[in-house]
């Protein structure tokens, strides 16, 4: 079968990277409203999405991708977790999909999303004021990765608020707790969640067949991973988990296709960022004064390397309590 991504018209939130036959990952361009990685599976006789992106419009493009390469509708939608960046985009594909989810991850949609975004809607000023100050700070900043990630950090939010108006908040309508299986007429999927690390709750979808893992925000690609719902502990046993399987390639919820080595860098992170904290911690130094280590200086996301700490730190400080 000829390489379709190859002759897909296009779309400003993404790329097209073939990973196996009938088995593509949807890569974020930075800055626009896609913001995650996504995937589509031809299943054969039906078609399965991984992650709906932050915008509608982006939503919509994915959706169009789906179809011009399997030649389906997208009957499954697999939302890895609950984060608006693999979310968002649900109600483009509520017609015709199965939105499914783990049962963890429906239940905060249902409850702190629904609200949060209620919110959101009602007051939309404090996160304008946010934006702004945040694309004044960005400006100033002398560290060109830091500036470049404050950048599409704020336009991926403008692209977000422009969104907001629009969205209709829309949640899973299947749910699992550990594992699922959807059989299509030429491959099986496997869904699989190994509890919380990245978020309360998250799942990756698994093709035993090909050794490809579609990882959402577990495993990112030269990525500072985002911890700020997370459980470090736990997100270092579910890696462990997940290398048990047969893996050869995975699409990861951020950067481009990798393998197992980005998945030992991620753990290699976790272990280093708690490691950093506790030593600050232990000789009552502030954690203001940590750098970011030599081997994740040329990551993505800088952003997060703060908030991250601080995340650690209160885990770490509260544990202590
Ligand atoms: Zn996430």
């Amino acid at each position: 079968m000829e390489n379709r991504s190859a002759t897909f018209k296009g779309s400003k939130h993404f790329r097209l990277n073939q990973v196996a036959e009938g088995v593509f990952a949807v890569i974020s361009v930075p800055g626009t409203g896609s913001l995650g990685n996504a995937a589509i599976i031809d299943l054969g006789d039906s078609t399965l999405v991984v992650d709906t992106f932050t915008t509608i419009q982006a939503a919509e493009d994915l959706q169009a991708a789906a179809m011009y390469l399997t030649g389906n509708p997208v009957s499954y939608v697999v939302n890895t977790h609950w984060h608006s960046d693999h979310t968002s985009g649900n109600q483009v594909f509520i017609t015709k999909a199965q939105i499914i989810s783990t049962s963890i991850t429906r239940e905060i949609m249902a409850t702190f999303g629904e609200k949060r975004l209620a919110q959101q809607l009602s007051n939309p000023q404090p996160i304008y004021q946010a934006i702004d100050e945040a694309e004044k700070k960005a400006q100033q900043e002398m560290d060109e990765r830091l500036k470049k990630d404050m950048e599409w950090e704020n336009a991926s939010d403008r692209e977000y608020m422009k969104m907001l108006p629009h969205l209709v908040y829309t949640l899973p309508t299947m749910t699992f707790d550990q594992q699922m299986r959807i059989y299509g007429s030429e491959r099986t999927v496997q869904l699989i969640t190994y509890g919380g690390g990245h978020t309360q709750s998250d799942a990756f979808v698994y093709l035993p067949e090909e050794k490809i893992a579609v990882m959402g925000d577990l495993v990112l690609s030269k990525h500072h991973p985002v911890m700020n719902h997370a459980n470090p502990q736990e997100w270092l046993n579910i890696l462990g988990q997940v290398e048990l399987l047969s893996i050869e390639t995975i699409v990861p919820g951020h950067g481009e296709i990798c393998s197992m080595k980005e998945l030992h860098e991620v753990k290699g992170y976790i272990n280093d960022i708690v490691a950093l904290v506790e030593e600050h911690v232990q000789s009552k130094k502030s954690i203001d004064d940590i750098l970011v280590p030599k081997a994740y200086q040329d990551w993505y996301f800088s952003t997060y390397f703060k908030s991250n700490l601080k995340k650690v730190y209160d885990l770490i400080t509260k544990s202590n309590d």
